[in-house]
């Protein structure tokens, strides 16, 4: 594992952690900036956009030139933020899952830094719904085709997730600039859709918080009232604000302790 890392500018340090009955196990640090150079951002977003095979070289997305395709565009929305676009840094905790019943056995990753999660991202386009038994925070990134990352037992399984994640945080780098620019974030290319619905942000948005849909106006004001007659009529109770933040710290300060 560590001498495969080097394509992701890290040496991976595997951790254990008991306190959770799925999670326990392997972990690994990503750390990474997956910024593009200049001279090749647009040829990767687009690369992204129409899934070409995009490539890595120490934590950095690079353009892989054999799928060139000049032609391409990028949208008006993404244009616009291009020229300001910094080197973003994630440090991302992997764990290295081998249980088909917790997300078909595939590796779930989380942002230790910057945190994404929907307290500080309510409007993120697909958040998970967190997994209170199995202390799964609301923010992973994982995949609908586990089948394409390949075997338990091979490391290229474990490579093919960290080149997933690493597109992941670029996308998100991406989807937040452009929310800062526009107020409305851009996610490049093919999105899984969210597991969060409106009915369960009542119970763990913030009235005073802005709104999840991106309306950039306090939740209370806008979708609060919506929101919360849905989740009366379908009888959602389920979401406990403090319970998720409690799994998230507890999760996230671990990690933070062990790869310190
Ligand atoms: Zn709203």
């Amino acid at each position: 594992m560590n001498s495969t890392c080097n394509r992701f500018g890290s040496t991976c340090k595997s951790v254990w952690i008991n306190n959770f009955r799925i999670l326990s196990g392997e972990w690994y640090l990503l750390d990474i900036t997956p910024t593009p150079v200049k001279s090749e951002l647009r040829q990767v977003i687009t690369g992204i956009e129409n899934e070409r095979e995009i490539a890595i070289e120490d934590g950095r997305l690079i353009f892989n030139k054999q799928c060139s395709n000049d032609s391409d565009e990028i949208s008006e929305e993404i244009e616009l933020i291009l020229e300001y676009l910094k080197p973003v840094s994630y440090k991302i905790a992997v764990f290295n899952n081998r249980n088909q019943n917790v997300l078909r056995g595939q590796p779930i990753a989380f942002s230790i830094s910057p945190k994404i999660d929907f307290l500080n991202f309510p409007d993120h386009p697909h958040l998970n719904t967190p997994n209170v038994q199995m202390g799964i925070p609301a923010s992973f990134c994982y995949t609908d085709s586990p089948n394409m990352l390949g075997e338990f037992t091979s490391g290229d399984r474990m490579l093919d997730a960290l080149l997933l994640i690493t597109e992941w945080a670029f996308r998100h780098q991406i989807w937040q600039a452009t929310r800062k620019k526009i107020n409305r974030g851009c996610w490049v290319g093919k999105q899984l859709p969210t597991s969060i619905q409106n009915y369960h942000y009542p119970h763990f948005l913030d009235s005073n918080e802005k709104c999840h849909c991106g309306s950039g106006i306090k939740y209370k004001k806008c979708c609060y009232q919506r929101d919360k007659s849905d989740a009366l009529s379908k009888g959602i109770v389920t979401f406990d604000r403090r319970r998720i933040i409690e799994i998230e710290n507890s999760v996230f300060n671990k990690l933070r302790e062990h790869f310190q």
